[in-house]
């Protein structure tokens, strides 16, 4: 298990002749196990800072660790992290088993037997074990998203990074959805961070709420400080 901490992160993407500060000095750490839910309008960086420690962006200065390994220069497949995005990212062709299998083989020495096995075990806590032989593109949009979280949780990482997961869905499936991710965590502890746009989800669901604008942290704290002014 492990935290993730950025020491004064900044990312300008540099766009044809403008500069374009995307987050600027950020300070913040993340305990081990913690949900940090990651909230603020739309292009305030919240994607980015994301899409930085999972390596799919440079960091422009500043250091992003996970534990105590500076992740800075890793590539993506190098850090122990698993990311489950709004769209899925699922492959619509292969089966589920495939889907929850294919990083599995590229990112660690498991054989296919226990390959198997953990997708098999994975699945039923998901409770999408009588689904591993269809396909994505068969499945309702829940359905599909608990394959996108099982696939990451099948890694078993130190960090999950979770992009809007829920915003494709219907209000009640969102609320269901919810409370399944909640009871996950709970479970399995894994430091997260979480980004939506919507208040709900980071009351419910958020340890520690980060609010961000314009690139900056304005406030990182329990959702029953951020959300109760007076
Ligand atoms: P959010 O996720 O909070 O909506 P983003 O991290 O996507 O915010 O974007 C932050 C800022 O960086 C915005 O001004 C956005 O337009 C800009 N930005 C994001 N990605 C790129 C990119 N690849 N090239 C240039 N500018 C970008
Ligand atoms: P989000 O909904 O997460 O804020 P956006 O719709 O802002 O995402 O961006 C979607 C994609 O477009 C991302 O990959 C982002 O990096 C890229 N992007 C965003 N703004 C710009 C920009 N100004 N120039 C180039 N790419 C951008």
């Amino acid at each position: 298990m492990a935290g993730v901490t950025f020491d004064d992160v900044t990312k300008v993407y540099e766009d044809k002749n403008e500069q374009i500060v995307a987050v600027e000095d950020l300070n913040l750490s993340i305990d081990d196990g913690e949900f940090l839910v990651l909230v603020g309008p739309s292009g305030c960086g919240k994607s980015t800072t994301l899409r930085m420690v999972a390596g799919l962006e440079t960091i422009t200065e500043g250091t992003i660790s996970i534990g105590d390994t500076v992740v800075n220069g890793l590539e993506p497949r190098e850090r122990d992290i698993a990311m489950v995005f709004q769209n899925y990212a699922l492959y619509p062709h292969k089966t589920v088993q495939q889907n929850m299998a294919f990083g599995l083989k590229y990112s660690s020495d498991l054989s296919k037997q226990e390959i198997n096995e953990r997708v098999r075990e994975t699945a039923e806590m998901m409770g999408i074990d009588d689904q591993l032989s269809e396909k994505p593109d068969q499945m309702s949009g829940g359905q599909r998203q608990r394959v996108a979280l099982g696939r990451a949780i099948v890694r078993q990482p130190q960090v999950f990074l979770f992009d809007e997961p829920l915003s494709n869905l219907d209000a009640k499936l969102r609320t269901k959805m919810r409370t399944e991710i909640s009871q996950l965590q709970n479970e399995l502890e894994i430091t997260s961070i979480y980004v939506t746009h919507d208040q709900a989800e980071a009351m419910t669901m958020g340890d520690i709420v980060a609010v961000m604008n314009a690139g900056k942290l304005q406030q990182a704290a329990p959702p029953n400080e951020v959300y109760n002014h007076p």
